[in-house]
Parts: C-alpha cells; structure tokens; sequence
C-alpha cells in the first residue's frame, strides 16, 4: 500500500536515506526541513521539500490542513551531545518544544502514526549491557533528557490521544550508502572526523578521555550502519499499520573503543592517523552498546552490514567520492542553473 509521508529533517543525514528507502518502497514523501544543518542536495528529487521550521506553528498546521499524510517520521533535532552540555535551552526549545508543536499539529489534522528517532543517549551510564529496552532511562546529557522528555510525551499522547508511535533509539549511526552519506557542520562525530584526519582533511583525531573504564581507557560505542537503520524505519512504519506503540533499540549488540575505531579506519583507509590524548567531553557514558533483539523477534529487522569494517568502507568511500560532502553538487547545480 502506497502511504504519504511526512519526514521532518529529511535533508538531514538519516532523515534523508530514509527518505530514499521509503521512495523505493513506493511511498510518497514530503521532507520538511529548515536546511539549518541539512543540505538540500541529500534530499532525493521524487521528495517534495517544504523548507520551514517546526517552530513555525501556522506554516506546519498549512502543511498538514492541504496534505493527507499517513504518517509522520520525525528526525529534525540538534544532536550534538557536547553542545547540549554547553547550551541545553537549544536541544529543549529545539527538540522537546518543536516536537509539540508537530505533536499538535498532527493531532489537529488527524494523522495518527508517528516514528520518532529517538538515542541511546536514553539510558545514561547503563546499569548493564547490552542494553534492553525496559532498562532504566537516565541521561548523562541533555540532549538525551530532551529525546526522553518527547518519550513520555509521546507515551501521554498515545494513552489519551490514541497516537500510534514507534520509537527508535539509536545508538551510533555511521556509513553511507551509494548515494548519501555524513556532513555534518561543524562535524562532532567520531567516525567522520577519523576519516577527515586519514584524508589529511584536518591534522589530527582527538580521543576525547582515556581514563574510562573500558579495556583501553576510551568510551565503548555500538556502530550501527545508516542502511540498517534506515530499513529500520520502513519496518516500524509498516509496523504501525497493525501495532500501537513500538520501542526499539537499534544497535548491532558490538562495542568498540575509540583507539578501536581508529585503528579500523587505519587498515580500511590505509593511511596514517595522527591521534591527540585529550581530555574528556562532558556527559558521556563510558559503554554504550545495544541489545537488538527485540526488533529481530517482533520485526525481522536483519542487518545487512553489522561489521565496523564495512560501516566505515562505506563511509570512506562516500567521502571519495564526494571530498566537498554536499557542497560540490551545489555548485554543481548553480552553474547548470
Ligand atoms: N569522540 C572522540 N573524539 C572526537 C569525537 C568523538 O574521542 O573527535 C568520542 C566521544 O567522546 C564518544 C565517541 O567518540 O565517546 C563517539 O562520539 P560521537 O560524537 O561520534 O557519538 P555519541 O556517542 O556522542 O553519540
């Protein structure tokens, strides 16, 4: 069955991929997306794009008041966990209150289903790992208080308003597919800027802390290909037709250090890396690793590219592709314009 989606940050890096993989699947797609970060060229050219700000009230009730959408997936947010140490009112006025107003909207309108990309950044310091999905949510930073403040709305909404949401809590996207892949402005993650630092793009990599508890001192994360993670989102969609309210972690249950990752970036690049011992970034947990299993039981989510080593090929050879990112194919553009 062909569906009209309504994807907010869908410019953005995951927002965008989805939104390719929804036009396979058949879908029709609105991207909604103030290009504040995204980049107009990662939007595929069969999306409508809407640019406008989901602080924009009038312009999102325009939106939904001249468009059936069936669904609505929601992506826009600021994601920096540092920043978010720094500048907390942005992630709070930016993804908590925002998502109220798309909350609102939808409610006003009559669309019913919601995906919410939601952040491992949830569960703080965990007590355990792998992580499951009912073990207790605590946040070490802000902006994993302001994802978990749209959970509990989110929970409000579906007990009273009968919303229909799934909720998918990342933990560390990377890659790229063909087409589409991580740029970032200024770019904060881990993986990326590894390999701007293999490319000779920057200097060198910072390992932000090496006194954790973990193996070699440096934090654990769990790298999750945006290819899996996007056919995540199709699952939960289609999901949402039979099922009310979804909660899934999305991760490949594997954790790797950051002298990890780097050392993996060595061999698939085959360059050097200078690496800084720096200090550590305020509000990170030391191991962040997923337990999936609740989505392969209930959805058959399989992921296609689980290894590191292929996560971050695929990036390394998006960024060869496209040194520039984005920026390139805009310039592109103009001058065929
Ligand atoms: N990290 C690092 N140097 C960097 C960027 C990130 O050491 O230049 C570390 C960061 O402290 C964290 C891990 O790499 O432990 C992953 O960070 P990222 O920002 O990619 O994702 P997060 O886990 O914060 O969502």
């Amino acid at each position: 069955m062909q569906l009209n989606i309504l994807v907010t940050g869908g410019a953005g890096y995951i927002g965008s991929v989805v939104t390719a993989e929804l036009l396979k699947a058949g879908h029709r797609v609105t991207v909604f997306d103030n290009l504040s970060h995204g980049h107009e060229n990662a939007v595929p050219e069969q999306a409508r794009l809407v640019v406008g700000d989901l602080a924009q009230r009038e312009k999102l009730n325009e939106l939904l008041a001249a468009s059936r959408f069936d669904a609505v997936m929601h992506f826009a947010a600021f994601i920096e966990a540092g920043e978010s140490m720094v500048a907390p009112e942005r992630f709070f006025r930016n993804n908590t209150a925002n998502t109220l107003n798309l909350l609102q909207a939808m409610l006003e309108h009559g669309v019913k289903k919601l995906v919410f990309s939601s952040t491992a950044a949830l569960y703080g310091d965990p007590k355990r790992v792998p992580i499951e999905e009912d073990d207790a949510l605590d946040p070490t930073n802000a902006y994993g208080e302001s994802k978990l403040l749209v959970e509990r709305m989110l929970s409000w909404f579906h007990r009273i308003h009968v919303l229909r949401y799934a909720s998918l809590r990342y933990f560390n996207a990377a890659g790229a597919t063909l087409e589409r892949g991580e740029a970032h402005h200024p770019e904060t993650h881990l993986i990326p800027l590894v390999l701007q630092a293999a490319a000779g793009d920057r200097e060198s990599i910072s390992i932000f802390g090496n006194d954790y508890p973990t193996d070699d001192g440096t934090c654990v994360r769990d790298y999750i290909h945006i290819f899996d993670l996007a056919a995540a989102h199709i699952l939960a969609l289609e999901a949402l037709q039979e099922r009310d309210r979804l909660i899934y972690n999305l991760g490949n249950g594997n954790g790797y250090s950051v002298r990890e990752v780097i050392e993996v970036a060595r061999t698939v690049t085959q360059r050097p890396i200078k690496v800084v011992e720096a200090a550590r970034r305020a509000g990170d947990p030391a191991v962040l690793v997923a337990s999936s299993e609740k989505i392969k039981r209930e959805l058959g989510w399989i992921p296609r590219y689980p290894r590191l080593k292929e996560i971050i090929g695929s990036a390394w050879h998006w960024k060869q592709k496209n040194p520039q990112g984005y920026a390139a194919a805009k310039n592109l553009q103009a001058s065929n314009d």
